[in-house]
């Protein structure tokens, strides 16, 4: 049995996020357009002594190494209050408070790799309970590729893969804390117009049509400085400059690869600290044979 297994956990963006309510409970329910992207962190779990405890490092020290991680719960949720038997390493590459769901990814890439690692009798079908459990958007990573969520995130339907579209994505040093964004969506009194119908209707229409139709909610509450310049970079050639969840990275479909790196030369140019060129992918978690793991959701 393999005593490593390395994964590959990807990116997503929202092609759309419509806010459609609030429940008595204070959830907001949703309609949003998933999209797994070629943005991977890496997520090495090992097999250590059966009686050692979890250890977990990270290559990017302000993402916590402890039972606040999302890959130490998905630990706690597969092996107990004390998981023990394992340690995993975390390579950053997917930035935080970005709505680029980096944590769920990881969370999911955890769930699948400490069951393939230890051989633990758990069926697909328990692994997207647990992962639904830790959170909407680390269930969509199970799968990956292009999903339409409903409810409050947890009603996932998957869609027909998109071909690789070309994707430029930028996010300045200030991050957005999800609650925050949700409390600005709630201060909104008038109802911002839906853009989920027109993605779905758009989704087989070319990279053009589609990406010129994208749009979210938060994008109305959102006025970082840095987001504004992303935003002016993007309209300047031309493109959609939409924010991916609920910020504070921002993304802009191409036609091609080169529109997409002009384009992030020019956001590079006004001074932003990550930008960068990526893909639309079909999939979700992948792990270091390039197995990719596919349950129904
Ligand atoms: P989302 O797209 O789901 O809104 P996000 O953009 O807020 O995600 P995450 O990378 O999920 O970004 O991280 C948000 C916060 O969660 C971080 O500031 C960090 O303290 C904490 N966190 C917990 N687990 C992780 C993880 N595996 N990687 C990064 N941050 C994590």
């Amino acid at each position: 049995m393999n005593e490593t297994v390395i994964l590959q956990t990807p990116a997503k963006i929202n092609l759309s996020l419509d806010i459609t309510g609030k429940l008595p409970n204070g959830y907001h329910t949703l309609r949003s357009v998933f999209q797994a992207v070629g943005i991977y962190d890496t997520l090495t779990v090992t097999k250590t002594a059966p009686e050692q405890p979890l250890t977990l490092t990270c290559n990017d020290a302000a993402v916590p190494c402890d039972a606040r991680n999302l890959v130490w719960k998905a630990a706690v949720r597969l092996l107990g209050e004390n998981p023990c038997g394992i340690s995993m390493h975390l390579e950053k590459r997917i930035p935080s408070q970005a709505g680029m769901g980096g944590g769920s990814s990881d969370c999911a890439a955890a769930l699948v790799g400490i069951r393939k690692l230890l051989a633990l009798p758990v069926t697909d079908a328990a692994l997207h309970a647990h992962a639904a459990a830790l959170g909407a958007d680390c269930a969509f990573f199970l799968r990956g590729g292009t999903v339409l969520a409903e409810g409050i995130g947890e009603q996932l339907t998957p869609l027909a893969p998109l071909p690789p579209y070309p994707l430029v994505i930028a996010k300045g040093s200030e991050g957005i804390s999800t609650p925050e964004a949700y409390r600005r969506i709630d201060a909104v009194s008038e109802p911002l117009p839906p853009d989920t119908d027109h993605v779905l209707e758009n989704l087989s229409r070319g990279a053009e049509a589609l990406f010129s139709v994208c749009g979210c909610h938060f994008d109305a509450v959102t006025d970082l400085p840095e987001v504004d310049t992303i935003r002016r970079v993007i309209r300047e050639r031309g493109l959609n400059p939409v924010l991916s969840g609920s910020g504070a990275a921002v993304y802009a479909g191409c036609a091609d690869m080169e529109q997409a790196e002009r384009c992030a030369d020019a956001l590079r140019a006004a001074g932003l600290p990550f930008v960068t060129v990526c893909e639309t992918v079909p999939d979700g978690i992948r792990c270091a044979d390039l197995s990719i793991i596919h349950p129904e959701i």
